[in-house]
């Protein structure tokens, strides 16, 4: 059956895998959808800096180069191996897809998602999204409800990212936010915040490509700061107190700044680029105005179940913003989301 294979920096290759059988506590997925993610972008790009190590075998899977690519997808259980009782064949799927090690301080702590030899489907196992079959842990599906369908399961992942951050943010109904970049993770924000009740949402934006597709969504107020005055939008919008909290999803030397720069006193501003930019930030800025800045990565399993309960209540769509493309078609699609030509793509599988 046919497979994207990465073969190390831009060297991927959809070939022919066996169908792998599941084993104890194991069921193999028929895939359905499997989105392509900035990650994706970076291992193709630059591995060497992607914080995932290809260049030797994983320390807890063992697995090493070539890896199936993947770690957003949805599928239909095709076969389950023995000692599973909590799904059955047919029932579709999300896939949990970080595998944590379960000792080491994080995991300890509960904070599987930053458990230090984290492996993952799709960059140290087996198994990928990006392939027509996959082998998982029953314990990382999520089932879904007849009300998602199985190209939102493939988005459960993203957007559990931005439910993580916005869960973590604290922020409550009737508080004003800021976002930061309007590609997938800060569209999943500005889901999240209105799931929850915040509606006073501004995305800040550059790209024009995705400017537009923003612009059609209706989940937010766009700004382009560079043609229109950032402060000026938020100071008339907030009634001068400036924004609850503020999400970087952009990253560069000017996400963090501008994320720190708009808010109110007791404000919060809450880093979620994968980014090694360095940013000067004033000491007495933060102690003047009590702010507080707060990393986030990821998400926990009870962030897959929240954002599944939203897509069933109708707090997710993917017009607009999602292209569905198949899987010879996964070079293409990196290079357009690389450009910003394309805010967010599923490959058939
Ligand atoms: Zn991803
Ligand atoms: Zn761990």
């Amino acid at each position: 059956v046919k497979a994207a294979l990465f073969h190390g920096k831009q060297d991927i290759r959809i070939e022919d895998v066996d169908v792998l059988e599941p084993g104890v506590g194991e069921v193999r997925l028929r895939n359905a959808y499997n989105g392509i993610c900035g990650s994706d972008l970076h291992f193709y790009d630059t591995p060497e800096t992607s914080g995932v190590d290809f260049s030797k075998p994983h320390p807890v899977t063992g697995r090493t180069l070539p890896q199936i690519l993947g770690h957003e997808f949805s599928g239909t259980v095709d076969a389950v191996g023995a000692g599973v009782d909590t799904v059955k064949v047919g029932d579709r799927v999300s896939v949990f897809p970080m595998i944590s090690c379960g000792i080491c301080s994080a995991c300890a702590r509960g904070q599987v998602n930053v458990c230090r030899v984290v492996s993952s489907y799709g960059t140290s196992s087996a198994s990928g999204g990006l392939a027509e079959f996959s082998v998982v842990r029953v314990k990382d599906v999520h089932v879904l409800p007849d009300s998602v369908d199985l190209k939102l399961g493939a988005l459960v992942e993203p957007m559990a990212v931005a439910w993580h951050a916005v869960r973590r943010s604290g922020i409550e109904a009737g508080q004003h936010a800021l976002v930061v970049g309007g590609g997938p993770i800060g569209i999943g924000i500005a889901f999240a915040l209105r799931a929850r009740g915040v509606t006073d949402v501004t995305i800040s934006e550059i790209s024009p490509d995705r400017l537009a597709v923003l612009r059609t969504m209706g989940i937010a107020t766009v700004v382009d700061p560079a043609a229109a005055d950032l402060g000026d939008h938020l100071r008339e919008a907030t009634g001068q107190r400036g924004v609850d909290v503020a999400f970087d999803t952009a990253g560069g030397a000017t996400g963090l700044t501008t994320a720190l720069a708009h808010l109110t006193p007791g404000g919060c501003a809450v880093e979620l680029a994968i980014d090694v930019t360095p940013r000067e930030i004033v000491p007495i800025h933060l102690v003047l105005n009590e702010l507080r800045v707060l990393g986030t990565l990821a998400y926990l399993p009870s962030d897959f179940d929240a954002v599944i309960a939203a897509m069933a209540d109708g707090a997710y769509n993917t017009a607009a913003w999602v292209d569905v493309l198949t899987l010879d078609q996964i070079v293409p699609a990196i290079d357009d989301l690389r450009a910003a030509r394309r805010t967010k793509v599923l490959i058939r599988t």
